[in-house]
């Protein structure tokens, strides 16, 4: 059998904010279809990397690639080599392609649920609202709150704030989803239903790389764990070599931290 293929290849990646050298040159690829958990302390850089993914954030040096493509730039260089630099209307396209969820929701506080999962649809794709309505009445289905379409998000918990959020996201039909810490701001009993959506979602055979610090959620559902320490990868393998069998110090007092 052979690899799906590489639809998130970084290659020598840095970021530096003036001074700080936060992201120092790593490689990572995410095959279709997989999921990566990605964990390390707090200040490692795992935000930044996602946020570098998405082109939220401009690398220093290296790059990006979604689906064979540079994030940023033409997909040919010039006839004189250099690299064409995208609009930023043509970076939002990129950007439209990759779901992000975040630890807090911001949902739009003035529209139900519902009415947050069509927004986007609409108003950037430009899908008819009666369409993006059917679709986004599936999705909320799928996340397990058909009953609560026609909730704001002030009647909801945070758990199903945050699963109207994934809804929303999905409802731009991306190729892959990053998610950064989506249940560190939720309540402990609330952790369990966002998981589980995540969990269906893998099984869809959708790309995912997800920070987290739920461990059991990464034995379970990952097909690479990637340990970051300051801005590198110190360790990376199946949920079995790197949270079972750690081979750093540093691996190790993290996970005795968060286990
Ligand atoms: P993590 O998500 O692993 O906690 P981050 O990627 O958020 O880490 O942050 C890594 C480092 O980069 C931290 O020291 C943080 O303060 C710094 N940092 C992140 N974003 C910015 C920014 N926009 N400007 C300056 N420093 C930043
Ligand atoms: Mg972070």
């Amino acid at each position: 059998m052979t690899d799906p293929r590489p639809l998130i290849e970084i290659e020598g990646l840095h970021k530096a904010f003036g001074d700080l050298h936060v992201l120092r040159g790593d490689d990572l690829v995410v095959r279709e279809g997989e999921v990566t958990v990605l964990i390390g302390p707090s200040g490692s850089g795992k935000s930044t990397l996602l946020r570098c993914i998405n082109q939220l954030e401009e690398p220093t040096a290296g790059r990006v690639r979604i689906d064979g493509v540079t994030q940023g730039y033409a997909e040919q260089p010039l006839a004189d080599g250099r690299w064409q630099r995208l609009s930023p209307r043509q970076i939002a396209a990129q950007r439209a392609r990759i779901g992000m969820v975040f630890q807090r929701f911001n949902l739009f506080p003035h529209l139900t649920a519902l009415g947050n999962v069509t927004e986007a649809p609409v108003q950037v794709l430009g899908r008819p609202r009666a369409r993006a309505e059917a679709t986004a009445r599936e999705l909320l289905e799928r996340v397990g709150l058909a009953d609560r379409a026609d909730h704001y998000p002030s009647e909801l918990s945070g758990g199903q704030q945050q699963r109207v959020a994934i809804a929303r996201a999905l409802a731009m039909e991306p190729e892959l989803m990053l998610f950064d810490e989506p249940t560190s701001a939720l309540d402990p009993e609330l952790v369990a239903e966002v998981l589980a959506v995540l969990k269906d979602l893998a099984e869809g055979g959708m790309t995912m790389v997800v920070v987290t610090h739920e461990m059991g959620f990464a034995r379970e559902v990952a097909d690479q764990v990637v340990f970051m320490a300051d801005g590198r990868i110190l360790e990376h393998g199946t949920p079995e070599q790197v949270i079972d069998h750690p081979r750093s110090e540093r691996l190790k007092g993290f996970l005795d931290s968060v286990l």
